[in-house]
């Protein structure tokens, strides 16, 4: 029996963090516009990685948070 008073939650694929699916929600499945802008550099990451182009100099990645 479904209960339509419970809100589906999924999980923010970024961060992990609840995210209620609905309008209240308007960046699902990610629980902000920070994380889906992760999410996508990751993916862009990862097809620059494929295109062959090694990047030796880690420092010049936007995405990687400089060491403390
Ligand atoms: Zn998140």
């Amino acid at each position: 029996m479904t209960s339509p008073d419970t809100p589906r939650v999924v999980k923010c694929p970024t961060c992990g963090a609840a995210v209620e699916w609905g309008p209240q929600s308007p960046h699902r499945p990610f629980c902000s516009e920070r994380c889906r802008l992760i999410d996508l550099g990751a993916w862009a990451a990862d097809e620059y990685r494929v295109a062959g182009e090694t990047p030796l100099d880690d420092q010049s990645d936007p995405l990687r948070p400089p060491p403390h």
